[in-house]
């Protein structure tokens, strides 16, 4: 199933995807849960109804007809893993990491899946990442990775958008990661029935339809279940936690010379049978 949050005529939604219409789950549900978290936490006993309001019904409206946005308009936390593709650890010239890296982004730097993204007024670095995103289903901690799957509700794609001048300056990646709408994510959230193996999907970026960044989840140095285990001996993770697998090489960081984003910049990131996203870069404005 593809679970989507939208806006439909001034009310924000869950839905189910249904061809190119979307079902509004809010309608079908006896007792819909208020956003997408609710949805992710209570799924055990929403599913069946869910499932069956996507078979029996029609679409209620044509996604093309609603404002798609972020799946989770604030999750609990947003973790992100560093340099976690073989090309990418080798543009920007550091060593392949023995452990896992890890920072955050701000919750307040969600964006929705087509929403602009800005560029600040504080750099001129601003930069893309396409990435997998993992949803955690439940509440968990030391989780074997052999076990991590079961605690993954869902796939969305995401853009690790970065400002490198603010990154590099310093040994913590946290403020350049977290500007507002940094992390778009979207459009929608795959369950894992319908992505099969997370390991095998082409992941790509494309800046104003040239190819920047084309590869594979199956090339992730950590792959997304070593992720959940590693992250899950620190923390516990929560249902519409969110993490961002690693991006490929390909960056604007690696080009020589860079070739940073800039107004009116059309970024578009696909994962296959994920989804896309697409977004028009666009100056902060004042306020
Ligand atoms: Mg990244």
């Amino acid at each position: 199933m593809k679970l989507v949050t939208y806006s439909d005529q001034g009310k924000i939604k869950l839905g189910a995807v249904k061809g190119d219409g979307v079902v509004d789950l809010t309608k079908h549900l006896p007792a819909p849960p208020a956003n997408m978290i609710g949805l992710i936490a209570a799924w055990s006993d929403i599913r069946a109804g869910a499932e069956r309001a996507v078979d029996q019904s029609a679409a209620d409206a044509a996604l093309s007809a609603v404002r798609i946005l972020a799946p989770i308009a604030r999750p609990g936390k947003i973790m992100a893993i560093g340099l976690n593709y073989a090309d990418h650890v080798k543009e920007t010239g550091q060593a392949t990491p023995r452990n896992q890296i890890w920072f955050t982004k701000a919750v307040t730097s969600i964006n929705g899946p087509f929403d602009p993204i800005e560029l600040p007024r504080a750099s001129q670095q601003t930069d893309y990442e396409a990435e997998m995103v993992v949803v955690i289903g439940r509440r968990c901690k030391h989780v074997a990775r052999e076990r991590a799957a079961e605690v993954i509700f869902g796939y969305t794609a995401g853009n690790d958008v970065s400002v490198r001048d603010w990154q590099m300056r310093t040994t913590q990646w946290v403020i350049g990661k977290s500007f507002d709408t940094h992390a778009p994510i979207g459009p929608w959230i795959v369950t894992p029935d319908e992505v099969g193996d997370p390991h095998t999907l082409g992941i790509r970026c494309l800046v104003n339809g040239e190819l920047r960044q084309n590869s594979n989840t199956k090339n992730l140095i950590f792959n997304v279940f070593d992720q959940i285990a590693e992250l899950s001996q620190a923390m516990t993770l929560e249902p519409g936690d969110v993490i961002f697998t690693g991006t490929p090489g390909g960056v604007a960081l690696g080009m020589k010379p860079p070739q940073w984003l800039k107004e009116g910049d059309k970024v578009r990131v696909e994962i296959d049978r994920i989804g896309a996203l697409e977004a028009v870069m666009r100056s902060e404005r004042a306020g």
